[in-house]
């Protein structure tokens, strides 16, 4: 693969902002990062800020459509679901092939920034998809649906999965306390029983936690997962963020899939951040939703050369424009015109026509389109796509996550 130069202001890291910084990109990894001019035939050179590739820490990649679906105020997931899959919009859902569905929740996911999305998922379920797609669905999981007795049968025995887990030192991932009936409250108990509570877990909503949860889950070291527009719609209540920020819970954001929670990442972050006010009558600043984003999911699915701008890492990246705050509020208060381009595994994948050059001087095929009145360059058919799903509903099907013209 070529070599080529991302030159323009970096973020590297929640903690460390540098400016006018080049990057050099070399077999997909990230080999200098330095202040000093690197000489390339290839030098892309960006007045919006560099950031490391967005995380989004929970999807379901297949149940990626629109518009959501229920009544709200469940005691937990099951009733949705029945909801869910009586609904005429499943039945439309239905007439689309799988593979299209999960190249509609790539796509909506790699406009908005993100370069690594967890899509919960059994893998027999995901796995034809994997190598199709245009962002990265995280491979090395284990998981279980959720922990109580009426949860899905997505893995092996919990102790087995969470065991494994550890062996290949990849997250083991479950829905865990999604409601607030008698044995739903009990979730991390019963996980904890069950052989699944420990560094390797990440742990999806932690709707009903108590206190006592809370201590359990920060002495074990588990990854939270916080998707507060899924949680809102679904039980009018969310995770409680602040209490496990201030027990330094290692918390990620994720956005769900869109029948239930945010539109997008980007959508997510700005909801988190308004809900957040609304709960606690505080800001959340806007470096604590960076780390959500970047850092806590890198450490949380033990992703250990992504989540940061440094040598070595991979080259996952999302360009956006300036909005003229701090940098870190430029990414977390981005819409999608403001995604200026995506690197992903150091090469581009979406961006502004502008950058069509080094699509070009990559060898990368793209196809022209115009996402949300802005003119992009972006890979794979995605106007294709769209048509097909639309033929398949039989009417033109819009998606708000999805501002394309086709
Ligand atoms: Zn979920």
């Amino acid at each position: 693969m070529k070599k080529w130069v991302l030159s323009g202001s970096a973020i590297l890291n929640p903690d460390d902002t540098s400016e006018k910084v080049n990057i050099q990109i070399e077999n997909g990894r990230i080999t200098l990062v330095s202040k000093k001019e690197i000489s390339s035939s290839i030098n892309i050179t960006t007045r919006g800020i560099i950031s490391t590739g967005l995380i989004n820490a929970h999807d379901h990649l297949l149940g990626n459509y629109y518009p959501k679906v229920g009544t709200g105020n469940y005691v937990n997931w099951l009733p949705w679901d029945n909801d869910l899959k009586s609904s005429p919009l499943y039945q439309e859902r239905s007439q689309i092939e799988n593979r299209d569905l999960y190249m509609l929740a790539a796509y909506k996911n790699l406009i908005s920034g993100v370069t690594i999305v967890s899509d919960h998922m059994p893998h027999f379920v995901a796995e034809p998809y994997y190598d199709i797609l245009p962002v990265k669905a995280i491979r090395e999981y284990t998981l279980a649906h959720s922990v109580n007795s009426f949860a899905l049968k997505w893995g092996d025995d919990i102790d087995k999965e969470y065991k494994q887990a550890v062996e290949l030192d990849i997250p083991f991932i479950t829905h865990v306390s999604e409601g607030f009936d008698s044995e739903t409250v009990q979730d991390i108990v019963t996980l904890d029983r069950k052989g699944g509570l420990g560094d390797h877990s990440v742990l999806i909503h932690c709707l009903a936690f108590s206190e006592s949860d809370m201590d359990l889950v920060k002495k074990k070291g588990s990854t939270v997962v916080w998707c507060g527009d899924s949680n809102m719609f679904m039980y009018n209540r969310t995770a409680k963020i602040k209490e496990m920020l201030e027990r330094k819970i290692n918390i990620c954001i994720g956005t769900d899939s869109p029948m239930s929670g945010g539109e997008n990442l980007l959508y997510e972050m700005k909801f988190d951040k308004k809900l957040y006010k609304k709960l606690y009558g505080d800001e959340l600043p806007d470096e604590t939703i960076y780390r959500m984003v970047t850092v806590n999911p890198a450490k949380g699915f033990r992703l250990y050369d992504s989540g940061t701008i440094k040598e070595g890492n991979i080259a996952d990246f999302v360009v956006v424009k300036d909005r003229g705050g701090s940098y870190i509020n430029s990414v977390v208060s981005a819409n999608l015109k403001d995604i200026m381009l995506v690197v992903i595994n150091g090469l581009p994948a979406y961006g502004d026509i502008e950058f069509a050059e080094l699509f070009d001087s990559l060898n990368i095929q793209y196809q022209e389109v115009v996402m949300d009145g802005v003119e992009k360059a972006i890979i794979g058919d995605l106007k294709g796509l769209l048509r097909r799903i639309s033929r398949a509903v039989g009417f033109k099907k819009q998606f708000p996550f999805m501002p394309l013209e086709f």
